[in-house]
């Protein structure tokens, strides 16, 4: 006998088999399956005539069996004719079962949704959904809800099951009565029930645009759940330890007058920004962020230096080797001469090297780590780890941010310092980043000569070829980037190869070098070394130089095959050449015909320089969640709610958020509680 409950409204457990396939869909609660929302309606709240059904839309009609018959020309199939006093429709099943074939007896009344068309045997229905009913049966009087669904899992069954969890689920508001009738929203009890049952006059547009008031206030609800959780978050912060790196500034100056240049008046104030942060006692999360070439490497190294005077170790850690050894060569020419020890790991280090390294770590010798994730691994042990820096961050998982977190001492954790070049539009920074503080870099160093960007069809390669050839003649150097085949690494490799071997041929008379991440490092050190040195004047290289890369002769870039890269790959790429004086240029070779994404992409990149606007574009081709990846943005992706689209609503979710943990604490807990559920986990980054 299954449980009833205190309404008396009898719920029957989902068997095991079921759960499982709930579980498939992500519905793990109640509540879970309050949210699961319908795909589209049907409605069945009307009946159609038969002799008004027109073809093509669905109708539901209702009569009773003429006749019913098993043919077997064309097929094997079942036939029926059903009447219903307008006309006759022929009703055809190709896979039934007996047990079906018994419920067509003449006589029986049926009610029918399917779509009528002129077919073999006369006007008809192929497979309708049907049932058998008793004459004037009552007709449902809102839509019946199509739910999303996976194989095992019957439209009845998730019905059903939805049906419980609105019955017997606490709907209650979660908002005080002041805030939903100063955004006037309904309510939230009668916004999903209205979303799973609307009633049948409902314009469908609005339901399908998502812009009825009751979808408003579920992905209202669902942004404030967001903003919450980032500000309780970033409040909590407030409360954890670290050390308080507090120095006169000594190494900064020593550093910033050891450079060929000034800092611009950003990087000043980017830099100001943070040593401010440094100096306090709780974790820092800062963003630092800035289009390619603004110059984000020297910021964190005034920020490293802050944390070495005070007594602390670094950690800089950059998502390759190529680029964690360029920062490595750089800043080990920079700070070695102040005294400064710079300890490089990386995991493909020989093992006696290791060894020494995290000796030196260990013991607190070292003062400023660099290397990739090898970094953060399990035998790295820092003496005093004051402040650790991501480089390009979005390259990493939140479990890799979470694991550098716990290289502090057992009663502090090291600051943090992001950095990306992918700059993020504004909404997406409000939806994600609410629990960072950001510093922007926006302006770039003076004297550059912005890059020329020029689309050329793949026909016309040979005259490309001349003018890369006249160009290194007059002692340019230029990046040669390869196909992106993103299938196979094998492929890559043999087409990084093939490359290599058609420009070589191509080019006698130039220096030609190729670079590709199958590479042993020292290889790529040494293909680097050598084209920074102009003992190279064409590299040929698959996109592994598209991050960070830093050599500001090369001024000139071929990018084949432009069109399978994304928008910010290509930005990447191209931030590659034009951080010298001379002017640049940045060739992207296509192949016709384009798709209709290729072609927008293509247009962006042409057309803009500006890493931002790129950006917004980029959201816009391809919507967030490819955007960051769901699984580094460390937030579960909005099920309802889209950041392009509901700007109003994000902004003021923000607002409420804010009000809320001030105002209404036990408000703020039970939403959080309601929409995250198990899921806030994700955030404790
Ligand atoms: P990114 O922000 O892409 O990481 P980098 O830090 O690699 O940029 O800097 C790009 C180039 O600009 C480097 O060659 C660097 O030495 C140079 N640079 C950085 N700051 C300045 C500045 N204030 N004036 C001139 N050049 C600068
Ligand atoms: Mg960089």
């Amino acid at each position: 006998m299954p449980p009833l409950t205190s309404n008396g409204v009898t719920v029957s457990r989902p068997s095991d088999t079921t759960r499982a396939r709930l579980a498939k869909l992500g519905l793990h609660c109640r509540f879970d399956l309050i949210l699961h929302l319908p795909l589209r309606f049907e409605d069945e709240t009307r009946l159609t005539p038969i002799g008004d059904a027109r073809q093509g839309a669905p109708v539901q009609v209702e009569g009773e069996v003429v006749s019913a018959d098993i043919k077997y020309r064309p097929r094997r199939q079942l036939v029926a004719q059903i009447e219903d006093g307008s006309g006759t429709l022929v009703v055809r099943l190709l896979n039934f079962y007996p047990s079906q074939a018994k419920q067509f007896l003449p006589g029986t009344r049926l009610r029918l949704l399917g779509e009528v068309r002129e077919g073999f045997f006369g006007v008809e229905m192929v497979h309708p959904r049907y049932r058998v009913v008793t004459k004037d049966a009552a007709l449902p009087e809102a839509l019946t809800p199509v739910y999303p669904t996976t194989a095992g899992l019957s439209q009845a069954t998730l019905r059903k099951l939805i049906g419980q969890a609105l019955a017997n689920g606490d709907l209650g508001d979660t908002l005080p009565g002041e805030l939903i009738s100063k955004l006037k929203l309904p309510a939230f009890e009668r916004s999903v029930k209205f979303l799973h049952n609307p009633p049948p006059d409902v314009l469908q547009r609005t339901l399908d645009e998502r812009t009825h008031p009751a979808w408003r206030r579920l992905k209202f609800d669902e942004l404030l759940a967001q903003q919450i959780s980032m500000r309780l978050h970033y409040r909590n912060r407030q409360q954890r330890k670290a050390p308080a790196l507090k120095s006169a500034g000594r190494l900064r100056t020593a550093f910033t007058r050891s450079l060929p240049f000034p800092l611009t008046r950003a990087q000043q104030s980017c830099a100001a920004e943070i040593i401010a942060d440094l100096a306090k006692a709780h974790p820092m999360q800062r963003l630092l962020q800035g289009d390619v070439g603004s110059g984000k490497t020297v910021v964190a190294a005034l920020a490293a230096l802050q944390a070495i005077e005070a007594g602390y170790q670094c950690a800089l850690m950059a998502p390759t080797e190529i680029l964690a050894e360029q920062h490595y060569r750089k800043l080990a020419a920079l700070l070695e001469p102040q005294g400064i020890a710079v300890t490089w790991l990386t995991g493909s280090l020989k093992k006696k090297e290791k060894q020494a390294a995290l000796e030196a770590i260990k013991a607190g010798v070292t003062q400023l780590a660099i290397g990739t994730h090898a970094l953060f691994q399990q035998d790295v042990v820092f003496a005093k780890l004051g402040l650790a820096i991501v480089d390009e961050q979005h390259r990493f998982g939140v479990a890799q941010r979470l694991a550098l977190r716990m290289k502090g001492s057992s009663a502090t954790e090291p600051h943090q310092l992001m950095m990306s070049a992918t700059p993020i539009p504004r909404t997406l920074s409000m939806s994600y980043y609410a629990d960072l503080d950001v510093s922007v870099i926006d302006e770039l160093p003076p004297g550059r000569t912005p890059v020329v960007t020029k689309l050329v069809a793949d026909s016309r390669r040979d005259e490309v070829t001349a003018r890369i050839r006249d160009a290194c003649r007059a002692g340019a150097q230029a990046y040669w980037v390869c196909p992106l085949i993103e299938e196979s690494e094998t492929l890559q490799l043999q087409t990084a190869i093939d490359t290599f071997e058609t420009i070589r041929a191509i080019f006698p008379d130039l220096n030609v070098g190729l670079i590709h991440g199958r590479l042993k490092p020292h290889e790529k050190a040494d293909a680097m070394g050598r084209f920074q040195a102009n003992e190279i004047q064409l590299l040929v290289a698959t996109t592994v130089i598209e991050v960070g890369v830093d050599v500001p002769n090369a001024s000139l870039m071929v990018i084949e095959h432009a069109e399978r890269m994304g928008l910010s790959q290509l930005h990447q790429l191209r931030g590659r050449v034009g951080r010298g004086s001379a002017s640049s240029v940045c060739i992207l070779l296509y192949q016709t015909p384009l798709s209709e994404l290729a072609r927008a992409r293509l247009k962006v990149i042409f057309e803009s320089t500006d890493g931002f606007e790129i950006a917004r574009a980029d959201l816009q081709l391809r919507g967030p969640g490819e955007f960051l990846g769901s699984r580094q943005s460390g937030m579960p992706m909005l099920k309802f709610a889209d950041i392009n689209l509901d700007v109003d609503l994000l902004e003021a979710a923000r607002d409420a958020a804010e009000w809320l943990i001030r105002d209404h604490p036990e408000a703020a807990k039970a939403h959080l509680e309601r929409w995250l559920g198990s899921r806030e986990e994700f955030l404790k980054v």
